[in-house]
């Protein structure tokens, strides 16, 4: 059994630490890596080796940054398959979903790293004397979750590299070896970026090392709150993007079917395991009927099975624990008065899959309703009007994203009421590579996205000149 190692300073090389733990395929159960836990130790070596490389980078060029992170994301996509592959026996997402998402992230990478070549790292204000130099941090850490290892990789890396910072990345103790290939890959001086493998024996270290200047932490609530205690503590600059409860608002004057298509792929996709993933359905009365019906036939289109088998719509969740969260929400569901209409029944035999479900009856008494699930459940209230749907929607401690399908223009501009960092309206997932966003409430703090990105990866320097008596 491979056991797998950190990337210090251009070698790889055995963790210091003595805990390790097994990587499980969730669809077949069977252990497929042994991943070192994290030590102290580990960390101190990566940042020490991020701190050594980062002069030598932030002295090339920007265009020479940029040259190089685009030639990396070239042999990213060109390796988007075997990377797939690694994803989905770590935490199941089906090899064509993987595919997809690793092929634009690579894709999303090169673009944003382009940004750099018009990113005013120094300006001159007229006639002032003023000049604003934007110089990078120094040694960023990059914390991801499993839920999608490569994407949420690229997505924290390419500004943070690009302006000049070096990295210790650590990724998920659920989904590892993704990124240990993805560094394999790389063709960047030694140092630029570290690997540091482990769950938060690695991470709390990482976030108290004080010689890390900036933390893009990706997780949930729980675990961001801890890193921006440590990060606020150090006073040092942290982006914490976290876990949402994402609402879903159903118009009258809608199609209902094409609106249940949508909304079906929006609660199902990756098992219902993306941050932005439909979590709460609001369904004005007008409809609700014939897309319920729609909903609950569509879920009956998402075949579960082993993420490398073709014909899977459905892989696993990632774990037991995460099923079992699932599953306890489900049943509080039931307990308090809600119906399924699809799905909600743990199938028999190997591996931590659960179908994709529609309840009915729904309420925010229920956990379903109000904490985050991370599974494929799509719950449904009907509501009177288009107004009680939105007011529902925005009545959350979580603000990451919101949708919102309407014919109705009034509406449509209504929608940007929903406390929360992207609103779709008739769409999902949609937006270029220049959108700004922070999540509202719960679900993190910091601005990022396109130039936002490049303010948060730098710090500016103001320098006002007079002129020589
Ligand atoms: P998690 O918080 O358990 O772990 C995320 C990462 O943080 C892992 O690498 C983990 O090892 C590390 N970590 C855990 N405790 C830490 C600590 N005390 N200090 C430093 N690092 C620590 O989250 P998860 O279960 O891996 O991921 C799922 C969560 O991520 C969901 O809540 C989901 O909504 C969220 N998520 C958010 C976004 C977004 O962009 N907002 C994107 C993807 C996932």
């Amino acid at each position: 059994m491979k056991t797998l190692q950190n990337l210090v300073g251009g070698i790889w090389e055995d963790s210091r630490g003595d805990a390790f733990h097994d990587v499980v395929n969730p669809a077949t159960e069977e252990v497929v890596a042994r991943c070192p836990s994290g030590s102290p130790e580990d960390v101190r070596l990566a940042v020490d080796a991020a701190v050594r490389a980062q002069p030598a980078w932030a002295a090339l060029t920007v265009a020479e940054r940029v040259e190089r992170l685009s030639r990396w994301a070239d042999t990213i996509a060109a390796h988007a398959d075997e990377l797939a592959e690694l994803e989905c026996r770590e935490m199941g997402k089906p090899v064509a979903l993987g595919r997809a998402f690793i092929g634009g992230a690579a894709m999303g990478f090169k673009a944003a790293v382009a940004e750099a070549l018009e990113y005013a790292f120094e300006e001159t204000v007229d006639g002032t004397g003023t000049t604003i130099v934007r110089t990078p941090l120094g040694v960023a850490a990059v914390i991801v979750p499993w839920n999608f290892p490569v994407p949420m990789t690229l997505g924290a890396l390419g500004p943070l590299l690009a302006a000049g910072n070096t990295v210790v990345l650590k990724p998920s103790e659920r989904s590892p070896m993704s990124a240990v290939r993805l560094l394999e890959l790389m063709d960047l001086p030694p140092g630029v970026v570290n690997l540091v493998l482990g769950d938060s024996r690695a991470g709390a270290p990482l976030v108290a090392d004080e010689r890390v200047g900036l933390v893009h932490f990706t997780g949930s609530v729980e675990s961001g709150r801890k890193v921006g205690e440590r990060t606020g503590a150090l006073l040092r600059r942290s982006i914490l993007e976290l876990g949402g409860k994402d609402p879903v608002v159903v118009d009258a004057g809608v199609d209902p079917v094409a609106t249940a298509a949508a909304v079906a792929f929006g609660a199902f996709a990756n098992s219902g395991q993306i941050c932005t993933s439909m979590e709460r359905v609001y369904v004005h009365h007008d409809v609700a009927e014939p897309f319920i019906e729609a909903l609950v036939e569509a879920a009956g289109t998402y075949a579960l099975g082993d993420g490398h088998d073709a014909r899977t719509v459905l892989g696993p969740l990632v774990d037991r624990r995460q099923r079992d969260i699932v599953v306890r929400h489900v049943a509080d569901a039931v307990s308090r008065g809600a119906t399924v209409r699809a799905g909600g029944v743990v199938p028999e035999g190997k591996g931590f899959f659960y179908p994709a479900t529609v309840l009915t009856g729904v309420d925010e008494s229920m956990l379903v309703m109000t904490e985050e699930t991370f599974g494929p459940i799509a719950p449904v209230a009907v509501v009177s009007s288009f107004e009680e749907g939105l007011e529902r929607a925005s009545a959350s401690r979580f603000g990451l994203a919101a949708t919102v399908y309407t014919a109705d223009p009034a509406h449509m501009a209504a929608a940007r009421r929903i406390p929360a960092g992207v609103v779709w309206v008739n769409q999902w997932q949609g937006g270029g590579p220049e959108r700004l966003y922070e999540p509202a409430g719960d679900s993190g703090m910091g601005a990022t996205g396109s130039r936002a990105a490049y303010d948060a990866a730098t710090r500016p320097t103001s320098i006002h000149t007079a002129p020589a008596a």
